[in-house]
């Protein structure tokens, strides 16, 4: 009978065999069927993908690495799958959607900025707006421990399905309103909001850790957003505004 692989794949080849048919790096996923429309291994496309990425100015290299690692196509609707590694966001349902990886690289290459990451890496990451985990799993290669939040039950068990197979042991997933973070895991030396508000909420600054970097989405007046880099120091916060970005908006309570 067959036996459906385990993670990782448990394939009845000779050794070597094994070793020459394993992709390198190993994508994170589990051995499923091949993705529908993108022939049986994505990595070349990926791999382009980060090509354009570092092209546009991406430099850390543990950013492009969890970029060329996190199959991004299993995130998205199949209907979407020719999609996913171009540089666009997609809906993922309820209104919502995932990031497009150069925003998603951005941010994490950011975080990686933060005082608190020099040395042994970043420790606890909190993510605002799991959204289908797409981020949480990129996290989840730059990161000691990641706790990411959804307001919408549906998203939350859709993340959950989707990185089930994965198997990462660092991200837990939590199902809340992110505004008021999450205690439990703090103090965080990251913390990433995937929904943009007009202020930043007080559980948010007093979660993050002294060295520690909070990346969010900002609402300025007339609509607009633009990427809020906020460190918290020993001598206070320190506020620096970016590039106008647009990501869905943050709202309090769950649904
Ligand atoms: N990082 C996600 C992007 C999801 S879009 C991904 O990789 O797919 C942003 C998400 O933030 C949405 O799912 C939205 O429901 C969620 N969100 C908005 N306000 C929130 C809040 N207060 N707490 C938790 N999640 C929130």
């Amino acid at each position: 009978m067959a036996r459906k692989p385990g993670f990782p794949a448990q394939l009845d080849l000779p050794a070597a065999a094994a070793r020459a048919a394993r992709p390198a790096p190993a994508p994170l996923s589990a051995p499923a069927a091949a993705p529908q429309g993108l022939g049986l291994d994505s990595s070349a496309v990926r791999t382009r993908m980060v090509q354009k990425l570092a092209a546009s100015g991406i430099r850390n290299a543990t950013v492009l690495h969890a970029m060329a690692t996190v199959e991004r196509h299993r995130f998205v609707d199949s209907a979407l799958v020719n999609q996913a590694y171009e540089d666009t966001s997609l809906p993922i349902g309820l209104g919502q959607t995932i990031s497009k990886p150069s925003i998603v690289a951005r941010m994490s290459e950011l975080l990686l900025g933060a005082e608190a990451a020099r040395g042994a890496g970043l420790g606890r990451v909190l993510e605002i707006g799991t959204g289908c985990g797409y981020q949480a799993a990129v996290l989840s290669c730059l990161a000691r421990e990641v706790y990411s939040m959804e307001r919408l039950r549906a998203l939350h068990e859709k993340a959950r399905d989707n990185l089930r197979p994965l198997r990462l042991a660092n991200v837990h997933l939590l199902f809340g309103d992110g505004m008021l973070g999450y205690a439990q895991g703090a103090p965080y030396a990251g913390i990433l909001a995937a929904a943009g508000g007009a202020a930043v909420p007080q559980a948010w600054t007093e979660q993050l850790a002294v060295g520690g970097r909070l990346v969010a989405p900002m609402a300025l007046a007339g609509g607009q957003q633009a990427l809020l880099v906020l460190d918290k120091t020993a001598h206070g916060l320190q506020q620096t505004l970016l590039e106008p970005v647009h990501f869905v908006p943050l709202k309090s309570g769950i649904a």
